[in-house]
């Protein structure tokens, strides 16, 4: 194949990942831009393959294929819950390839000066990203403690194996060879640094670690792609490093924090919210129904515990009770709601929630007081309003659904435990607030049967 056809059919993949990424913004599009994705990719694929003057194709094939079953099976048995573990598992992969690729590369005759320190930064990051991502993933499957790991000097040893990977890595690049000590020593200290990097992060904060080791993992490929001169894995590299990072800052965001709050408050004190005290009014899902079946707007507020009770279908079917019922019926969701972005768009969607009944934050905050009913489903740290109030909360500051200025309130979960951050919900003491307590779907399933006559 020649040069040019082989760019024009780069030129067509760059495109299908250009508007695959594009669709994957609303849920409406987000299957068919997956697909186009896809297609993009496996389009790259061959054409990089017939482009190589490969002499025996039946290794590539079987190692095509056993990449394909475990991807398959992987991603379909994966619990929607554990799905940060398995992208923390992907993005260590594409570490581990670009590593790999990077160090392939020093074996090609003729590489530039450029080449040569493109070669060291696929295989620096590769290795950063590799071992940072079997740490994300060991904290998020709990295989070890999921707590921050903190010790002393911790921070001094952390820069010293960064100034002997710098040092190792310039050595390297003035003496580029396979069987340089350096080039051993770099790959070493960059598993190292990895495992350094992570190990002070609260397995909490795992989320936006993964996702910035995501932007990682583009950037270890794009450096490849310059390594062994590939325009495709440089324009696929990019894509998926600016994306990392854009959903890193948007996470990093909504959760009213800094990136470097995240990275590094395990270094740092914790703050302590002012205790919460009051009287909590239970109710029972008989007068629950009662209250939702004379109210004339209703809005559902999911979070993690939705997740946890695989409420999603009984809270789709309760919303059609309502509206049956005359309500009108939204679903306000946060952009840092559950354990991961989007987190619960997908759960909505999954139980056929229609897509125009789901509110984002900043639109129905306006308009929350006319609101008979918020119904809170195992969400806490997204609607806890000491994150408005308290200016000693550790999450002072974080955006949140204002539901509390909702003419009544539930709040369905199992106790009085606090969410996430791990602080103490005033929310729960209201006025207004009557708390709805057990299984969420099981609380859900009560009202339905209620509705139900
Ligand atoms: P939270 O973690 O604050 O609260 C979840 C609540 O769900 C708990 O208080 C728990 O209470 C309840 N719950 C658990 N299981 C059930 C069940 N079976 N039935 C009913 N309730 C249940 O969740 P939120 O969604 O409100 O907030 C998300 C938090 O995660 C935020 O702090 C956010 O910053 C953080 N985060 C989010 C990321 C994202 O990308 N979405 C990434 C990283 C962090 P109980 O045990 O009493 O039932």
């Amino acid at each position: 194949m020649s040069v040019e056809l082989i760019n024009v059919w780069y030129i067509v993949a760059a495109a299908l990942f250009v508007l695959g990424l594009k669709q994957l913004g609303s849920p409406a599009t987000a299957v068919r831009g997956n697909l186009l994705s896809s297609i993009g990719m496996l389009i790259a694929v061959v054409v990089t393959l017939f482009s190589q003057q490969i002499m025996e194709f039946q290794w590539i094939v079987v190692a095509a294929a056993i990449g394909a079953i475990i991807g398959a099976v992987t991603a379909q048995k994966v619990v929607m819950t554990s799905m940060p573990e398995m992208v923390a598992l992907f993005n260590g992969s594409g570490g581990v390839a670009s590593l790999l690729v990077g160090w392939a590369a020093l074996y090609k005759v003729g590489n530039t000066s450029f080449t040569d320190v493109t070669i060291l930064l696929s295989i620096l990051i590769g290795g950063v990203t590799f071992s940072g991502s079997v740490v994300a993933w060991g904290k998020l499957a709990e295989v070890m403690t999921s707590r921050a790991i903190v010790f002393g000097a911790q921070r001094l040893v952390n820069a010293l194996v960064l100034v002997a990977l710098v040092a190792c890595g310039v050595l390297f690049c003035l003496e580029p060879a396979v069987d340089s000590p350096y080039l051993y020593a770099v790959i070493g200290l960059s598993l190292v640094f990895g495992v350094m990097a992570v190990i002070p992060i609260g397995g909490a904060d795992m989320p936006v670690v993964i996702s910035l080791l995501n932007s990682y993992s583009g950037l270890a490929a794009c450096a490849a792609g310059f390594a062994i001169n590939n325009n495709i894995l440089i324009v696929a590299g990019s894509l998926v490093g600016a994306a990392g990072i854009i959903l890193t800052n948007i996470m990093c965001k909504a959760m009213n924090r800094s990136l470097a709050n995240v990275l590094f408050s395990g270094f740092g004190a914790v703050k302590t919210a002012t205790k919460v005290e009051g009287e909590v009014k239970p109710i029972t899902a008989d007068d629950a129904f009662l209250i939702l079946e004379a109210a004339s707007s209703v809005t559902f507020v999911p979070g993690y515990g939705m997740a946890v009770a695989q409420a999603q279908h009984v809270v789709r079917e309760l919303g059609e009770l309502l509206e049956g019922n005359g309500a009108e019926v939204t679903y306000a969701i946060h952009p840092v709601a559950g354990r991961m972005p989007g987190h619960m768009n997908v759960l909505l969607a999954e139980a056929n929630v229609p897509y125009d009944q789901l509110v984002e934050m900043d639109d129905i905050n306006p308009r929350i007081d006319n609101i008979d009913v918020a119904v809170v489903i195992g969400a806490n740290d997204v609607v806890n309003p000491a994150a408005r109030e308290d200016e000693n909360s550790p999450i002072y500051g974080m955006p949140i659904i204002n539901v509390d200025s909702a003419r009544t309130v539930f709040v369905l979960k199992r106790s009085m435990a606090s969410g996430f951050s791990g602080v103490d919900n005033p929310l729960f003491f209201g006025e207004n607030t009557r708390m709805l307590f057990g299984d969420a779907k099981e609380s859900i399933s009560g009202v339905i049967a209620e509705f139900k006559g």
